[in-house]
């Protein structure tokens, strides 16, 4: 397998991005100027990998972003902050010491270095508060950056923790209709995992059969699964996919009733059958 193969499941990774490997299956990202030595962090749940990756990349931390309080993604904000002295902006309803700029649905957070634009989307469901970051592209690379936490995965989505099924429902939406060439960068290396239920849950799907093996293979080589992008997401990740024939009739045989069920009832059953599937 060649390093210049073509992923069918994975886009080509986002040439100012880079993913910082932490905890056991953690991405911490960090996302740095075309020009210039300046970046920011999102999701910085360890300081020191992330120290290392900037120094490793002759590069200054400028500003962190958070997306929701857990400390596999706030966990490193103080001794970053302490280093650097950068702003940190993070969710408007969560409770989270060091931030700076507190943010929520429809702000649009212009950073000046490096250069690039923000809008916040609020996306409660696996925490209360949780928030998204969307950019429509950033230095010559035409695709959008998506940093979503833990809401979408590839192949998957969070937990419900703190929210509600439909606040869930509702925040995958908004995240499903972003432009299909957006880049998907979420917090966990679940893919494989994730695209094992996926295969449960719409055992037809050619392309879910198809995209487990090349995940299965990625893995294999010591590569990162992420990110992803919307369209792929789309086409194979049952939590988008709760109105499939293929998944409403896996739902149905499970538990009569939910083909002719509301959305939400569907997409709470497929989270509930996950959390207990190995
Ligand atoms: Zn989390
Ligand atoms: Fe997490």
């Amino acid at each position: 397998m060649s390093e210049t193969e073509q992923w069918q499941f994975a886009p080509p990774p986002h040439p100012l991005v880079i993913g910082v490997p932490a905890f056991s299956d953690n991405y911490l990202w960090i996302l740095h100027a075309a020009d210039g030595d300046a970046a920011v962090a999102i999701d910085p749940g360890d300081a020191a990998p992330v120290q290392e990756a900037l120094e490793r990349n002759g590069l200054r931390l400028t500003a962190i972003l958070l997306t929701h309080h857990h400390m596999d993604h706030a966990g490193g904000v103080e001794a970053l902050v302490e280093r650097w002295h950068c702003p940190v902006y993070g969710p408007r309803d969560e409770d989270i010491a060091g931030i700076t700029h507190p943010v929520g649905d429809g702000d649009i957070l212009d950073l000046d270095e490096p250069r690039i634009g923000f809008r916040v989307i609020g996306v409660p469901g696996h925490t209360s508060g949780h928030i998204a970051y969307y950019a429509t592209s950033h230095g010559g690379d035409a695709r959008g950056l998506l940093f979503c936490g833990d809401t979408l995965f590839a192949g998957g989505c969070g937990r419900i923790f703190e929210g509600t099924p439909a606040q869930m429902l509702d925040s995958l939406e908004k995240l499903a209709a972003l432009p299909a060439s957006t880049l998907v960068f979420c917090a966990h290396e679940y893919t494989v995992s994730n695209l094992r239920f996926a295969a449960a849950a719409e055992p037809d799907s050619e392309a879910v059969t198809r995209r487990v093996a090349e995940a299965l293979r990625m893995r294999a080589l010591d590569l990162p699964t992420v990110p992803s992008n919307i369209a792929i997401e789309r086409s194979t990740n049952p939590f988008l996919r709760h109105d499939a024939a293929g998944i409403v009739a896996t739902l149905e045989a499970r538990q009569p009733g939910l083909a002719g069920a509301a959305p939400v009832e569907r997409l709470a059953a497929l989270r509930e059958w996950k959390n207990g599937f190995r």
